[in-house]
């Protein structure tokens, strides 16, 4: 990470910092462009210089170049600040075989840039709290940070695939991580909490898994070096239950791939809007990719009816993350809360509310409006 690096420059040196922006498909052009309008306007008002650019990834790439993204895009963005993204795929290219599907590009940047750590931040605005499936009083308040370990882990260790053993179909994964990916997860999550309540829970399966048992060893070392951090280990099974049932109880939650995916989404849904979730993937590289939880949405995309909330707040993570902007991204993350205050939504938010709905572009522009005050 190099925040550290850059929050040490001195205040009045001119920042000028590349983005890379990969609109990708579906809704991904309609809610990248209002995220960056957002990112640009908080960016200016907080003295940072952004020069943006532009770069194909998913179906769109698979149109133009035959593949879902080019050795090129990766080079711009191995050399950019951070990347900005859209989403990707469609029903077009649903019938490609899976190495050559959008989402292809998605993971081979992912791996390119080395992004070891999804941030998932799961925040309920007060005026959506009834957006969600539990009781408001459950979810008022609620201000969740998932941290996901993503290179490793289950998903990726070796041995796996399938064999034929004594005449039987087997099939197996390998769940495998070494002390190094461990403690620079643990980490991120660590200077995360930091910034926050200082509260991390780091989440395992250590009465079953050794991998776990290492985790815990592991995490512990990793502790000392934040004694202002309380830190608690949370069993994964009792750790679902406990979001449902109390989740403003926690505040920055840390955990392998395989947990972290299904603990992210069980965070996500608790806020109840797809539309609303933002996230960053960050990597020893220093190049950080942040992007909507939500994908291409193909049923509504052309219409103007995306909600670019969760690419907005995405910016405001680029802002924290990539450029150590903390202010900007919290004056995006209140003109959000504003405009939502006023009853403003987009027709996933509106529910049975009755309040009338704003198109993508004039979401995009209130939000924008309430940046200038
Ligand atoms: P989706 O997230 O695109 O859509 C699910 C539902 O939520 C749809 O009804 C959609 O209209 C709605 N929705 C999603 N985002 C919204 C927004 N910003 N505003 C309003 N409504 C929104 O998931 P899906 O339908 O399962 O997948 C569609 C395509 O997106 C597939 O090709 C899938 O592979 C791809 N996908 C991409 C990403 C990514 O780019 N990171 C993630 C998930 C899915």
């Amino acid at each position: 990470m190099n925040r550290r690096a850059q929050a040490s420059q001195p205040r009045s040196a001119k920042r000028i910092a590349r983005i890379l922006i990969l609109p990708g498909d579906g809704i991904g052009p309609e809610v990248a462009e209002q995220g960056v309008r957002v990112l640009d306007a908080a960016a200016k008002g907080a003295g940072i210089e952004l020069a943006f650019e532009e770069g194909l990834i998913g179906g769109a790439s698979i149109d133009a170049n035959g593949s879902p993204i080019t050795d090129d895009v990766i080079e711009r963005a191995r050399s950019a600040r951070a990347v900005f993204l859209g989403a990707v795929g469609g029903p077009k290219w649903d019938g490609l075989p899976f190495a050559q599907r959008p989402e292809r590009g998605l993971l081979r940047i992912r791996k390119e840039l080395g992004l070891f750590a999804n941030l998932r931040p799961a925040t309920v605005f007060s005026a959506l709290a009834d957006a969600s499936t539990l009781r408001p009083e459950v979810v008022t308040g609620i201000d969740l940070l998932v941290v996901r370990e993503l290179t490793g882990g289950l998903y990726f260790g070796e041995p796996r695939g399938d064999a034929l053993v004594g005449g039987l179909r087997e099939s197996r994964n390998t769940m495998v991580y070494n002390e190094v990916e461990i403690a620079r997860i643990a980490r991120v999550a660590f200077e995360a909490a930091r910034l926050r309540r200082k509260e991390l829970t780091h989440v395992h399966k250590a009465n079953v898994l050794e991998v776990s048992q290492l985790w815990v060893t592991v995490v512990e070392e990793v502790a000392k070096d934040y004694s202002d951090v309380i830190l608690h280990h949370q069993l994964v099974d009792s750790m679902a239950m406990l979001l449902l049932r109390e989740p403003r109880n926690y505040d920055v939650i840390v955990t392998s791939n395989l947990f972290g995916d299904i603990l992210s989404d069980e965070a996500a849904m608790i806020t109840g809007s797809l539309g609303m979730l933002p996230s960053a993937s960050l990597g020893e590289g220093g190049v950080g990719l942040y992007e909507p939880v939500h994908g291409s949405a193909p049923d509504i995309a052309g219409k103007d009816a995306a909600n670019p909330l969760a690419a907005i707040l995405s910016a405001a993570m680029l802002l924290e993350h990539s450029l150590a902007a903390p202010e900007p991204a919290a004056r995006i993350r209140a003109a959000v809360g504003s405009v939502l205050d006023d009853g403003h939504r987009t027709i996933d938010l509106v529910g049975d509310s009755g309040l009338a709905s704003v198109g993508c572009a004039a979401m995009g522009e209130l939000v924008l409006q309430r940046l200038g005050k």
